[in-house]
């Protein structure tokens, strides 16, 4: 059986080459977690133990929990963790994540809202063609009139908006195998908390919306089964990225940044990259000031009712010339073709004329815009 996950299939969506380096080559890299992901597993470890011990009718008060929070981040902190934003430090991240359990705590003790069923659930939901989807629920609960809670913790800074979790996949997902397990269920509510903003949001989805989402993802399953290309995929997301390393559109990044300063510097693809760009610096700010001439030999040519003007080795020509603009679009090849002016068959500078003199059918000529442009060319002199 193979079993897929929401981030399984998120990752095959933003990126293949990334898909192929995780799940089919299975490439093991050490990366330490960066500092808001260990902050997130510490928060949802303490929340795991609250209701864990709730089970066994032990309520921990709140200085214990916080107490168990910090000891555990102090257990596995490692100086490797990645702290990206420069400005905060561990310590923020650590009073972030101990300000999350304490407001949740105030907000929700003593607890007793739902029947806890699962923590951290392990669970498989049957698809077809003998596959499986892990159902893995922070905290699954039900109440006394027969609704079920599908609960996740957030710890990031974004709260999401309600039509954007009425879209999310990975709980709906989770949703089909509480309906096939539990078929009992009155409703089965899908639970976000937003501990950042200690906000929690609900979204539910109808037997329609929900079969739908199967026939999706079994058809996005479908497209991972049968891809054989695995392009990169570049976006924003490649930041947090653990293969880096091994794509072509970082690894040489990763190369170069491993070298001392002076080898740097005589790195070739260093060297070509900066040449490169100073010559399209150089190139976009000629073009500039090449427009800007361009404009004044314009005005000249018209102040002193001249067509050439003549330098020391050169001279520029300055005329006006027609232009002529129609419609890209499919309508107006259509009616090329069935006014006889086949696009792919006409002699098209012929055609073209035939505009200028106003010689085409009047449906076509009403189309085009004929407007006049200046032709600014330069040359060798030749006494
Ligand atoms: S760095 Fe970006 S493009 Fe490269 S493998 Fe990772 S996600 Fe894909």
């Amino acid at each position: 059986m193979t079993t897929y996950s929401h981030s399984k299939l998120g990752t095959f969506q933003q990126c293949k080459f990334k898909y192929k380096l995780q799940y089919i080559d299975k490439v093991k890299v050490d990366v330490p977690d960066t500092v808001e992901t260990f902050m997130g597993k510490k928060v949802h470890e303490t929340l795991e133990k609250l209701y864990k011990d709730i089970k066994y009718q032990k309520l921990n008060s709140k200085e214990e929990l916080i107490k168990f929070y910090l000891e555990n981040w102090q257990k596995d902190w490692d100086d490797k963790i990645i702290i990206a934003k420069e400005e905060y430090s561990a310590e923020n991240y650590k009073e972030m994540g101990q300000k999350f359990i304490s407001d949740y705590y105030e907000h929700y003790k003593p607890f007793n809202q739902f029947t806890v069923i699962g923590l951290e659930t392990q669970e498989l939901f049957e698809l077809s063609k003998d596959r499986s989807y892990h159902v893995r629920i922070d905290r699954f609960c039900c109440d006394k009139e027969g609704n079920y809670y599908i609960c996740d913790y957030k710890t990031n800074n974004q709260l999401k908006a309600q039509e954007e979790l009425d879209e999310d996949r990975q709980l709906a997902m989770y949703s089909l195998w509480v309906k096939q397990k539990y078929p009992d269920a009155k409703s089965v509510k899908l639970v976000w908390y937003f501990l950042a903003f200690d906000k929690e949001m609900i979204s539910e989805r109808s037997d329609e919306q929900l079969l739908k989402l199967q026939v999706e993802t079994e058809a996005l399953i479908n497209e991972v089964e049968k891809c054989k290309e695995f392009p990169i995929e570049v976006s924003n997301l490649c930041s947090w990225c653990k293969f880096q390393h091994l794509c072509p559109a970082f690894k040489h990044k990763f190369e170069v940044e491993q070298l001392p300063e002076e080898k740097f510097n005589l790195n070739d693809g260093v060297k070509l990259v900066e040449e490169f760009a100073t010559l399209d610096k150089q190139e976009k700010e000629a073009a500039a000031q090449k427009e800007i001439i361009r404009e004044k030999l314009i005005k000249f040519s018209q102040q002193k009712d001249v067509s050439v003007v003549w330098g020391t080795e050169h001279k520029v020509s300055v005329r006006t010339m027609d232009k002529i603009e129609y419609p890209k679009t499919e309508e107006f090849e259509k009616l090329l073709r069935i006014k006889g002016y086949d696009v792919f068959t006409i002699n098209y500078s012929r055609f073209l004329s035939k505009i200028l003199k106003r010689e085409v059918d009047t449906d076509v000529l009403t189309q085009i815009k004929t407007s006049q442009t200046w032709m600014v060319k330069v040359g060798r002199r030749k006494e």
